[in-house]
C-alpha cells in the first residue's frame, strides 16, 4: 500500500487549454479520496496520469516513496477499474481475473519452460506464485459473490456482475493503489446504492489506498474519507465531505455540491453597532455573525450570501419569515415523496434590472396529504 503524490502536473493536450493545471494532491497510504466535478474538468486525465496511460505535461507523481513519473504503466504498481468495465470479451470470468497475474508471475508456456532450464534465480518463487493463482481468483471471486460466474464469458454477464468481476480483477493483483473512473455510472441507481456500500466496505477491509473519480456529489460526499472539487482542470478545494459542504472555498464548490447546491445572493453585508443585516436580491435579513477582528467595526461591504436550501425554513403563515420581507413567489414545488423542493423568485434588486434572483428551499412533505408547507409565500403580490 502507499501514498500517491501530485506535483504540480499539468496536462495539454493542445497548446490552447489545459486538461489539467498545475494539480498538487496528496494522497495519504489507506486514504479513499474521491475527486469530484462535472464533466470535462480533467478528472480521467488526472487518474490516466497516475495509472501512466498518459504522459504529464509538466509536474512529477510518486507512488509509495517512487518517482514515476516516465514509469511505464505496468510497472506503477497500481490497478485502475474503468465505467465500461474493460474486460476481455473472450475470455471467462476465470481467465479474466487471472490474467494479470499469469503475466507477471507465468507468461506463456515457453518462457516458465526458459526461466525454469535456465534457472533463474527467483525461478521457483515465481513459479509457487503462480501455481497459486487459482486458488486467490477463488477466494476474491469469493468475497464477491461471483463464485458461481467464473466459468461463463462477460456477455453472460448483468451489468452488475460485470463491475464485480472488473473489481475483482483489480483485487487479486494487491496493487499498491486502486483507481476508479466512474466505475458505477453505468449501473442503476438501486445497484448503484447497493455497490457503493460495498465499495466502502471493500476499502475498509483491504486497507488499500483508492482514488474514485465521480462527476457524482453523493458519491463523493458518502465514499470519501476527504474529497477534491475540480472544476475546468482546476483544483478548487479538498477537504473531508462535511468540511468542503459546509465550508466551501469559493462560488463553483458551494453550488456543486448538495441537491440542489447552495443559494448564492449578491449584497451588501451592512454592519451597525456589532449587529449585521444582509440586504440584497430584494430580501433583507439579520445576520448572527461573530465580529471578525482586526476590521472596521461599522460598515458597509458586497458581499455574495451562501445559503443551503435545508436551512430555509418554510412554514405556513411564516410572519417573521425572511423572505416575507421581500414578498418571494413561489414558482414551483417538486415534490420527492419525502422531502420537496420549493423553488422561489425573489423581486431583486431595482440596481440590479432584469435577472430576477431564484432560490431554492427543501422542505419535508407532509407524509398525509403531500404537500409542502409555505403558502404563505404564496399569497404574497410578487
Ligand atoms: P472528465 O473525466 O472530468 O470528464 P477529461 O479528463 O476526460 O474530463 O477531459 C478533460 C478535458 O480534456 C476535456 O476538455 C477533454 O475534451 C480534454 N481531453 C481529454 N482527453 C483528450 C485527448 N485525448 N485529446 C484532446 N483533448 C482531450
Ligand atoms: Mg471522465
Amino acid at each position: 500500500m502507499a501514498k500517491v503524490v501530485l506535483n504540480q502536473v499539468s496536462k495539454r493536450f493542445s497548446d490552447s487549454v489545459a486538461a489539467v493545471s498545475e494539480l498538487n494532491l496528496e494522497v495519504a497510504d489507506r486514504e479513499f479520496l474521491v475527486l469530484v466535478g462535472p464533466s470535462g474538468c480533467g478528472k480521467t486525465t488526472t487518474l490516466r496520469m497516475i495509472a501512466g496511460l498518459e504522459e504529464v505535461s509538466d509536474g512529477q507523481i510518486t507512488i509509495g516513496e517512487r518517482n514515476v513519473t516516465h514509469v511505464s504503466p505496468k510497472d506503477r504498481d497500481i490497478a485502475m477499474v474503468f465505467q465500461n468495465y474493460a474486460l476481455y470479451p473472450h475470455m471467462t470470468v476465470r481467465r479474466n481475473m487471472s490474467f494479470g497475474l499469469r503475466l507477471r508471475y507465468g507468461g506463456n508456456f515457453v518462457s516458465r519452460l526458459w526461466r525454469r532450464w535456465q534457472n533463474a534465480e527467483n525461478a521457483s518463487k515465481r513459479e509457487e506464485q503462480f501455481q497459486q493463482i487459482p486458488a486467490k481468483v477463488d477466494q476474491v471471486a469469493g468475497t464477491l459473490g461471483i463464485g458461481r460466474l467464473l466459468d461463463r464469458y462477460p456477455r453472460e454477464l448483468s451489468g452488475g456482475e460485470r463491475q464485480r468481476v472488473a473489481l475483482g480483477r483489480a483485487i487479486v493483483r494487491e496493487p499498491a493503489a486502486f483507481l476508479f473512473d466512474e466505475p458505477l455510472s453505468n449501473l442503476d441507481a438501486k445497484l448503484r446504492v447497493e455497490m457503493r456500500r460495498e465499495l466502502k466496505e471493500l476499502h475498509r477491509r483491504l486497507g488499500a489506498t483508492m482514488i474514485y473519480v465521480t462527476h457524482d456529489q453523493v458519491e463523493a460526499m458518502t465514499l470519501g474519507d476527504r474529497i477534491a472539487v475540480m472544476d475546468k482542470g482546476v483544483l478548487q478545494q479538498v477537504g473531508p465531505p462535511s468540511e468542503v459542504y459546509h465550508k466551501p472555498a469559493n462560488r463553483f464548490v458551494a453550488s456543486f455540491l448538495g441537491t440542489p447546491g447552495m443559494n448564492l445572493l449578491e449584497g451588501e453585508l451592512v454592519e451597525e453597532n456589532g449587529r449585521f443585516q444582509f440586504r440584497g436580491s430584494g430580501v433583507q435579513l439579520e445576520i448572527k455573525a461573530n465580529q471578525h477582528p482586526g476590521r472596521e467595526p461599522n460598515g458597509t461591504r458586497k458581499i455574495v450570501l451562501g445559503v443551503r436550501p435545508e436551512d430555509i425554513l418554510c412554514q405556513e403563515n411564516a410572519s417573521s419569515d425572511w423572505l416575507a420581507a421581500g414578498h418571494g413567489q413561489v414558482e414551483l414545488i417538486e415534490s420527492l415523496g419525502d422531502v420537496g423542493y420549493v423553488h422561489i423568485r425573489l423581486p431583486g434588486d431595482e440596481a440590479n434590472g432584469a435577472v430576477l434572483p431564484r432560490i431554492t428551499a427543501k422542505a419535508a412533505v407532509n407524509a398525509a396529504n403531500g404537500t409542502v408547507p409555505g403558502p404563505a409565500l404564496q399569497d404574497r403580490p410578487a
